[in-house]
């Protein structure tokens, strides 16, 4: 096994710690100041905000949309470079991170920023921080953001050592006025996140492996305690493991899968489904379809994580009851999709050169089909 572990963030845990962002911000830089749809003005996360950045020069831009899309990104580009803006502060979820990391990258680029979604490499950005409102993605303290253009139907990815946040605020405080649904969709999330880089061969770190049995038996048992979701114990769990899913450890020196990933965004894409929401009616359909190469891997998973040995369907039994527990479908079928939805996806997959996917290439678009048919019916 070789690997190069990379996580450049530092994070501030706990109830309070908005204020710490001065540590890691020069007084005398511009700010911009990015978030969504307004859930931080209405919470108190703003106030908080504007009260630690006292005394400096800082803008605000709002507006950002859940799967961020280049068309409204591209008018921060212009507010920064305008206001000669030096470093970025996302006050927001994975949209808003991924978002502001597509902003420090394109606003120092002379060319399109869509460039690096098609795999042109970073080469500077400005500085990013980062005060996470809902834990999910692991966006707060890695180096990829995932983009739309809303005009092709396309959300594509880049992934960048210069796009990590150099802080990232996780206060679990600021999750109590999260829903059900956005809760539900940051567990899953995370749980297919370290399935990504766990149900993967050949993977036989016992260090790996224990690591990520942690996060998925604690992700598992969060769903079980689901009745408890409103308490300040239960969200900072969360809080924790959906970050530890992707910071990048348990992926480092393992083969990573991601399929699951790259299906679901083109579901996004076309038809506007959550982002954790296309994961779930992806994730137990291509378990099945690609059981050979994922039974071993899930004999252990249900040994370690559900307690039930020796009977690997049935550890994807117990992933889609999981789900489900916590009210998120498995089934395309149950959302508003037309008839050109399998059509649409492959042909997505296919001019993004993604016609063998998976850790060892071999999901090729007539499984893809099969996955979306199962989801169908
Ligand atoms: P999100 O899209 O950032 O936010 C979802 C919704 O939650 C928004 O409507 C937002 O409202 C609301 N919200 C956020 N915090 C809130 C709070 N404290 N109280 C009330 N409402 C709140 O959700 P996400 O799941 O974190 O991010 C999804 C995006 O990340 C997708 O585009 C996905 O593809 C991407 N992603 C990135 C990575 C990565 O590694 N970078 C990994 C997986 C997925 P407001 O807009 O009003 O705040
Ligand atoms: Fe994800």
């Amino acid at each position: 096994m070789t690997y190069t572990y990379f996580n450049p963030t530092v994070i501030e845990f706990g109830e309070g710690k908005i204020k710490s962002i001065t540590k890691y911000i020069d007084k005398n830089l511009k700010v911009l100041v990015v978030y969504g749809g307004g859930s931080i003005k209405k919470n108190g996360v703003f106030e908080q905000v504007s009260k630690a950045l006292e005394g400096y020069t800082w803008f605000e831009f709002g507006g950002v949309e859940p799967n961020p899309s280049v068309e409204t990104l591209n008018k921060a580009v212009a507010l920064i470079k305008e206001k000669n803006i030096d470093f970025v502060l996302a006050v927001g979820g994975g949209s808003v991170i991924d978002g502001s990391k597509y902003l420090v990258a394109s606003a120092v680029y002379d060319g399109d920023g869509w460039d690096f979604l098609e795999g042109k490499t970073i080469e500077k950005a400005l500085p990013l921080g980062a005060i996470l409102t809902i834990p999910a993605t692991g966006s707060e303290s890695n180096g990829t953001a995932v983009i739309s253009k809303k005009s092709t139907n396309e959300k594509r990815y880049f992934g960048s050592s210069l796009t990590y946040p150099k802080f990232a605020v996780l206060d679990p405080t600021i999750m109590s006025s999260l829903d059900d649904r956005q809760l539900a969709n940051g567990l899953v999330d995370a749980f297919v996140h370290t399935c990504e880089q766990y149900l993967t061969y050949p993977n036989t770190s016992l260090l790996h492996d224990g690591y990520a049995h942690t996060i998925l038996r604690g992700l598992h048992n969060l769903s079980l305690n689901w009745k408890d979701r409103k308490t300040l114990v239960w969200q900072e769990n969360l809080m924790l493991l959906a970050n530890q899913a992707l910071n990048g450890f348990i992926g480092s020196g393992v083969p990573q899968d991601w399929a699951t990933h790259m299906i679901g965004h083109e579901i996004t894409a076309f038809y506007g489904l959550d982002h954790a929401r296309s994961l779930a009616v992806v994730q137990p359909h291509l378990l099945r379809v690609m059981m050979e190469d994922k039974k071993d891997k899930l004999t252990l998973m249900g040994k370690e994580v559900f307690d039930m040995p020796h009977n690997y369907e049935m550890v994807v039994e117990a992933i889609e009851y999981m789900y489900k527990s916590i009210g998120v479908s498995t089934k395309l079928k149950d959302y508003d999709v037309d008839d050109k939805v399998i059509e649409n996806i492959t042909g997505a997959l296919k001019k993004h050169g993604m016609t063998a996917i998976g850790e060892r290439g071999n999901l090729t678009l007539d499984k893809v089909e099969k996955i979306l048919k199962m989801s169908l019916n």
